[in-house]
């Protein structure tokens, strides 16, 4: 019993060791990618990105599930009703994002943070918390590997859009569709490749919402669907909790992590 309460007062006063730390946070938000187009022969590199960390199908959008609508409950972590944006659209100069978001926690948290994104709409999540801001219509990646830098502490957000064009043309799961799917994907290695030099790097891949035919952003449950891929350098993430398939949990997720 002694030396029971003696590894007790030990355990006790020995300093807690601090939650490891994430060099490189990574959101990436594939527009408009339906979960059924993930696969091996489609993306070989999300793929492999999930077979190493966790995956699902089953994520969630808003309701509505459109593009600024989902994309500010993801990053507000509130539902449209909770953070008031339930319209899709906006212009340069208007009011931006006012509940804190994503960036504003790993502001917080001590990383610089960028918010790049390939539709001007998005401009609206840029806050004070923003320190890099890329509006990059056709190559959000490669500007996103070129501010990617491992020896500094950083969180970027990444839209990458495509699908959301290729979608309505073409109709989803079309071979237009997915070849669009297979070269963002292609696109995505570099960037991937990139931030595994990190020491220690946590990625998410997901999107904002789905699609039926050439129809999104109604109430089809197709277009409500979403994937989630997350991986971690520093551990084996096994399961995705119910909470972070809802829109707005991923914030507290990836919170969760910091
Ligand atoms: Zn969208």
């Amino acid at each position: 019993m002694k030396r029971f309460i003696f590894l007790m007062v030990l355990f006790l006063l020995a300093p807690h060791s601090p939650a490891a730390e994430y060099r490189t946070v990574l959101l990436i938000s594939v527009d408009a990618l339906h979960p059924d187009a993930v696969s091996k022969e489609n993306s070989p590199n999300i793929m492999s990105l999930a077979e190493k960390g966790a995956y699902s199908p089953f994520a969630k959008s808003s309701n509505p599930p459109k593009t600024l609508i989902a994309h500010t409950a993801m990053l507000t972590g509130l539902q449209p009703t909770e953070n008031g944006k339930t319209d899709n659209i906006w212009q340069n100069g208007e009011p931006t994002v006012s509940n804190p978001t994503l960036l504003s926690t790993a502001k917080s948290k001590g990383y610089q943070t960028c918010l790049i994104y390939s539709k001007q709409k998005l401009g609206y999540l840029k806050n004070s918390a923003t320190d890099t801001e890329i509006f990059a219509k056709d190559d959000a990646i490669e500007k996103t590997a070129e501010i990617l830098d491992t020896s500094k502490k950083q969180f970027i957000f990444l839209h990458i859009s495509g699908l959301d064009t290729e979608g309505p043309v073409s109709g989803w799961m079309s071979p237009e569709y997915i070849d669009e799917f297979r070269f963002i994907d292609e696109q995505l290695e570099a960037l991937f490749t990139k931030a595994f030099k990190s020491p220690s790097v946590l990625i998410i891949v997901t999107s904002d919402h789905a699609g039926h035919d050439k129809i999104h952003g109604s109430d089809h449950p197709e277009d409500f669907k979403r994937p989630l891929a997350v991986y971690s350098s520093l551990k084996k993430i096994n399961h995705i909790p119910e909470s972070a398939l809802q829109i707005n949990g991923l914030k507290n997720f990836i919170e969760e992590e910091f």
